[in-house]
């Protein structure tokens, strides 16, 4: 794999000085996404037109001489559960295999209104359901950097695009830890802001007390820009907050010296590799060494985040899936009845998983079981936010792994769903606490395999979580 070479900063240094246009740009990484894509499945959908129409705009606006927006000529890519006006949006699934949506999801036009070029749109599992890009309906993601390994999920698309170089950055989103898996697994810095500081307009539901989208990008200086972009109150999406957005990209600099950095005991027990421990312990030492505070703290809730996500996740699923009937949207295999029609089109749309968590979560809304099922969930997942805001009274941000093993092997968890959400174990806690957190790079196994370290901030502190991130990328290097 070559490294990637262009970051937001390189691609304005060179429009400015008119090295490249904007169209020779985007021309570049669509060549550079026909030669690696057949290879990766990164992409499941191009489109040109629409990325040649703004890459031309913006060489209109260099050629005038005025002042370029901040993302100027930028390929990016979109996660296919992200709504995107006249380009196929799939959520991965055949029941939307020829779903075209007629607008664009916030987060997509603030990208575009601030010069972006969107590219294409990304594989990823079925309706955002997994952590391996393998519940696909369009087969799975090879991760770039061991072919043979998955690129994580469920944003393992978009993941693999920019470690790849055939995007400059992406979207992704984030349920249960599908930005941060994907980017650990594929060595990029990953980043959900805190719940409703991006607006989920346009973002097709897989759960909606949970769901961000976010940025991914191969430096955390990137990850930050576009943050700052896509972050901020949308009147279109309720849940997001009225809460200023800081220029994230300028206070990255902060010095990080005196920071308390909370390292919480129950996320280095059982169950995680020995090498990701290892690699994790080293990234704290190296925060120490530029001054950072550690302190051990107990997060006792920690341990029931697993079984509380998979209940509250999968209850509104099953609830936000119904709109799927063959009526509204996508496909609709005929039946002789109303009722056969439905079950044809759900039986035929959906893979096992999606039907699986449907089950799932039907049945953990079911008078009877609601009380028993969902209504603990709810109040167990107060109380892993309150093991957040604890922790936030001690220290200034967490550090963890982001996740308990570097990769694993295309087929490796496909027969033992269990194993898989296992594999969900450090990341869903702060999807339940609606906290920000970012995966950077954190060095890599023997085998050339990634390792990500996660870190959370307190609500609405995102600012802190990147400066964090980038003293550790600069610190860090390519050595560690
Ligand atoms: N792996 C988790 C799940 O399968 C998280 C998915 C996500 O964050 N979208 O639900």
């Amino acid at each position: 794999m070559t490294a990637p070479a262009w970051t937001i900063p390189s691609v304005r240094a060179a429009l400015e000085a008119k090295k490249v246009s904007s169209r020779e740009l985007t021309s570049e990484f669509f060549a550079c996404i026909e030669r690696r894509n057949p290879e990766l499945n990164a992409f499941l959908a191009l489109s040109p037109d629409r990325a040649f129409a703004q890459a031309d705009r913006i060489d209109a606006i260099i050629a005038r001489g005025e002042q370029l927006p901040p993302l100027a000529g930028v390929p990016v890519a979109v996660k296919d559960v992200i709504s995107t006006c006249g380009v196929r949006t799939t959520c991965g699934s055949r029941i939307l295999e020829n779903y075209v949506p007629p607008y664009d999801a916030t987060a997509v036009g603030r990208l575009e209104s601030a010069g972006a070029i969107v590219l294409g749109k990304t594989n990823c599992d079925e309706f955002a359901m997994g952590s391996s890009n393998e519940n696909s309906a369009y087969g799975p993601v090879r991760n770039p950097v061991a072919l043979d390994r998955v690129p994580g999920g469920s944003s393992g698309g978009s993941a693999a695009a920019v470690a790849a170089g055939l995007a400059v950055a992406a979207l992704g989103t984030d349920t249960g830890g599908s930005i941060r898996q994907p980017g650990a697994f594929c060595g990029i810095p990953a980043m959900m802001g805190t719940y409703g500081r991006v607006s989920r307009y346009g973002l097709i539901a897989f759960a909606s007390s949970l769901d961000r989208i976010g940025p991914f990008a191969t430096t955390v200086r990137d990850v930050a820009s576009i943050l700052a972009v896509i972050a901020g109150r949308d009147s279109s999406d309720s849940t997001s907050v009225p809460v200023p957005v800081p220029d994230y990209a300028a206070d990255l600099d902060r010095p990080v010296r005196g920071l308390r950095i909370g390292i919480p005991r129950e996320y280095f027990g059982e169950g995680m590799d020995l090498i990701v421990r290892q690699k994790v312990e080293a990234g704290i030492r190296l925060l120490e060494s530029l001054g950072c505070v550690p302190v051990e703290l107990r997060m006792p809730h920690t341990d029931f985040a697993i079984a509380t996500y998979y209940i509250v996740a999968t209850a509104e699923a099953s609830s936000n899936l119904a709109r799927f009937d063959g009526v509204r949207y996508g496909l609709r295999v005929p039946g002789a009845t109303l009722l056969d029609m439905y079950k044809k089109t759900r039986g035929r749309g959906f893979g096992s998983e999606v039907k699986r968590r449907i089950m799932l979560g039907t049945y953990a809304l079911s008078s009877g079981y609601y009380d028993a099922y969902y209504l603990k969930a709810q109040k167990v997942r107060t109380l892993i936010a309150r093991d957040f805001a604890e922790a936030f009274q001690q220290v200034d941000v967490i550090i963890t792994p982001t996740s308990p093993s570097p990769a694993f092997r295309l087929g490796d968890k496909t027969d033992d769903p269990l194993q898989m959400y296992l594999a969900d174990i450090y990341t869903v806690t702060g999807s339940l606490a609606g906290v920000p957190g970012i995966s950077v790079p954190c060095g890599k196994t023997p085998d050339g395999l990634p390792v990500g370290l996660q870190v959370f901030g307190p609500h609405f502190g995102e600012s802190l979580v990147l400066q964090l991130a980038y003293a550790f990328e600069q610190a860090r290097g390519s050595s560690v």
